[in-house]
């Protein structure tokens, strides 16, 4: 076919590919994904193939040709994948392709550095025969192979371990006295550090019974549901599960994607999956530096390389001959994309296995409605839970603090036990309000409307909104009174109240904070874990990936707070939240008890959650949900107006929802304006559409945005879309 369908790679919304160019002779085996340099107007563009054509609306005379073919490309098959989520997001065809090229295409960022390639060593058998028998070897060449006879070296680390250089090893290979091999130097985020057993331990009947339906699918067995929801608590066994589903694919020919949430939260997950798959295990992560990120891209694209385990851009993954997806922890809220593509991967996942006929398992303790609604479900045995305590703060006398005395009871047993507990706090820092005494003087952020957070141990008051920063005053800085007052409470004003009432027994605080630094949240949890007795405080960070059978309390300290967020998915996260935390208890043999503080004991969510009643808490959801027609029975849009000057958002916000009003299909209902905040110096308002209609209400909202890009009135408005909004 000798006309090329091209979509330009540019984020210039107003541009709508994609164009025709003539296929020139040298460039007969393009593929649809090529990337290809074109003419476009004056410029030059880097632009996809995203199909051929026999014919064009022009004569084939007035057509360019492109300029060159890169050598990179998108899979062809994911190049359908790419322009779905630009449509299902209302994105650009440019951003959606992004997602299914290889890292670092277009980003202008040149070439991607390349593989770290690293000398190995071995000894071989007649290596210690020299060794022993007393065969000639020079100091060095003694000493590297002393080195090898407690396992495989790189150069680097002889180098470093006994002084062998690369020559040293070249002789040694001459000799036949060991073998050396190049290795691509593989290193995953806070994953390499741990190691996990390789055995595969003798499946309890319910996890038999999954993977036995699961395997049915992946044979195309005629009944069985091609997706499928994995519901057991945590420790019930469904990581074995998807070991096992992973390998039946692999026995069958088919790779696999394994999608958990951020990767730095699981690292005993990634260990064992690792552990288990060996070379035939890839990683993606944005933690990867970009040639690490090639590196592990191409080894799934060439096939060297079949399962993939990744965070949520890992659904884009060019895994070969896909036979399964398995979501891990299907509940949790990184798998939705904040930045244009909005995408969701649980979405694209199930885009993904229906096109390719693959098979989505999705595992969790708590399943989303949605899911709970729509998935047939492999049940694993529940577990003895322990119980739970719930403690009304309303009673609470507010001079005895955020940790209530009963809670203070149950830590001070566990001291005396010498066990470990688990203290979870909503809000990282010392305190979330500085107030002067004197004067009433608040201190807030000069680029957001909100306060500001006091930090104790950095001595600053920080913005969580934006990268403000300013020193904690001494002093009022309106009236100049010293008496300021610190209310409220954060994972650092927790921490030294434990240290001063618990100590010497030690604390162990795990937020953003402290887990700043590479491997800094891998380090936090293995000292808590080596710590004979202990307590660990910190944000949701620590009920999340892993797993301590000495813990015999978890206490949550302000179980309303996510509730009090204003979203419909509020209940939805606290239950997850406390239930997450519950189970993180009494997981050894002395049992455990659970204690979560809170303003709203009778919220649906926390009753339900203290009684570990999933199955109560979603039908009780799900009725709700259709009663305020919320998803799964409708479809959410949000559109984010911002700008530096209010004016101009007030004057795109009410002009786009005027215009929405009149051209949304039947059955969408529009809300808002909602009223305008700042965020990092921008003012921004929000409109909301709950829709029956999906794609018509895209479309609508599409058309809207779209001829507004070219308005130049509007130029400093910033308008995002983002579907099924979090
Ligand atoms: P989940 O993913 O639901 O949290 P896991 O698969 O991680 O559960 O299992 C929890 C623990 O129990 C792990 O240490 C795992 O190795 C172990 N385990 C799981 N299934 C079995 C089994 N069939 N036999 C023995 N140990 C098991
Ligand atoms: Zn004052
Ligand atoms: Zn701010």
């Amino acid at each position: 076919m000798a006309i090329l369908k091209v979509e330009p790679l540019t984020t210039a919304r107003a541009l709508r590919g994609p164009f025709d160019y003539r296929r020139p002779a040298a460039m007969e085996d393009l593929e649809v994904g090529s990337v290809v340099r074109v003419p476009f107007g004056p410029r030059r563009l880097l632009g996809v193939v995203v199909d051929f054509a026999d014919a064009s609306e022009l004569p084939l005379e007035r057509l360019a040709e492109p300029i060159e073919a890169l050598e990179a490309g998108a899979p062809p098959e994911l190049v359908g994948l790419g322009l779905w989520v630009a449509r299902e997001y209302c994105s650009t065809p440019s951003r959606g392709l992004q997602l299914v090229l290889p890292p670092g295409t277009g980003t202008g960022s040149g070439r991607p550095t390349r593989a770290k390639v690293e000398l190995r060593a071995e000894i071989l058998p007649a290596g210690e025969a020299a060794l022993s028998g007393g065969e000639r070897l020079g100091v060095k060449q003694r000493a590297a192979l002393e080195a090898l006879r407690a396992g495989e070296l790189s150069a680097r680390e002889l180098a470093s371990a006994v002084g062998a250089d690369r020559q040293t090893l070249r002789r040694l290979e001459q000799r036949g006295l060991v073998a050396t091999r190049d290795s691509r130097l593989r290193r995953a985020p806070g994953g390499a550090a741990l190691t996990a057993p390789a055995e595969r331990p003798r499946l309890l009947p319910e996890q038999q019974a999954a993977v036995e339906a699961i395997v049915a699918a992946l044979d195309g067995d005629a009944g069985a549901p091609r997706r499928q929801l994995l519901h057991g608590v945590t420790g019930s066994g469904k990581t074995e599960v998807y070991l096992a589903a992973v390998e039946a694919a692999l026995e069958r020919g088919h790779g696999a994607i394994v999608l958990v949430p951020e990767i730095g939260l699981a690292p005993q997950a990634v260990a064992r999956f690792r552990a288990r798959l060996g070379d035939r295990f890839a990683v993606l992560h944005s933690a990867l530096s970009a040639g690490e990120r090639y590196d592990e891209w191409q080894r799934l694209r060439s096939g060297e390389a079949s399962v993939c385990v990744g965070p949520r851009s890992a659904v884009f993954a060019p895994v070969r001959d896909l036979g399964l997806i398995v979501i891990d922890e299907e509940h949790d809220p990184s798998y939705k994309q904040e930045g244009d593509p909005t995408y969701d991967a649980r979405a694209v996942a199930r885009r993904r296995a229906e096109v390719s006929d693959a098979v989505l398992v999705a595992g969790t303790a708590t399943p989303r409605p949605e899911s709970w609604l729509e998935l047939p479900r492999l049940e694993l045995p529940k577990l003895r839970m322990p119980p739970v305590h719930l403690v009304d703060m309303r009673e609470a006398d507010p001079r005895s603090g955020p940790i209530h005395p009963e809670t203070w009871a149950a830590l001070e047993a566990v001291r005396v036990a010498g066990t470990k507990a688990i203290v979870m706090i909503n809000r990282r820092g010392f305190a979330p309000w500085l107030n002067c005494r004197s004067c009433g003087h608040h201190w807030s952020c000069p680029n957001c409307d909100v306060s500001l957070i006091v930090h104790r141990h950095s001595g600053r008051l920080v913005c969580h909104h934006c990268a403000h920063v300013e020193v904690a005053p001494r002093a009022c800085t309106e009236c100049g009174s010293t008496t300021l007052s610190r209310a409220g409470a954060g994972t650092e004003r927790i921490e030294a109240l434990l240290a001063e009432r618990l100590g010497p027994m030690p604390i162990f605080r795990l937020d953003s904070d402290t887990a700043a630094g590479r491997g800094a949240h891998a380090r936090i949890l293995a000292r808590f874990g080596e710590a004979p007795s202990a307590v660990l405080v910190g944000t949701q960070m620590v009920a999340k990936g892993h797993d301590f059978p000495e813990v015999t309390l978890s206490a949550i300290l302000d179980a309303d707070a996510t509730l009090r967020f204003p979203d419909f998915r509020a209940e939805e996260r606290t239950f997850a939240m406390v239930a997450q935390l519950a189970g993180r208890s009494g997981r050894g043999e002395a049992g455990g008890e659970v204690i979560v503080q809170t303003l709203a004991p009778n919220a649906a969510s926390i009753e339900h959650a203290s009684r570990h009643d999933s199955a109560g808490f979603l039908a009780g959801e799900l009725e709700r949900r259709q009663r305020l027609h919320y998803p799964p029975y409708s479809h959410l849009v949000r559109i984010n107006f911002s700008a530096e000057v209010e004016a101009r958002v007030e004057t795109a916000a009410t002009g786009l929802a005027t215009e929405l009003r009149r051209t949304l299909p039947e059955g969408s209902e529009l809300l808002g304006p909602a009223p305008m905040f700042r965020v990092r110096n921008r003012h921004r308002r929000r409109v909301l559409i709950k829709a029956d209609d999906r794609e018509a209400t895209v479309g609508a909202v599409r058309e809207a945005v779209e001829s507004r890009a070219a308005d130049r009135s509007l130029r400093e408005v910033s308008i995002g879309v983002d579907v099924d909004p979090q």
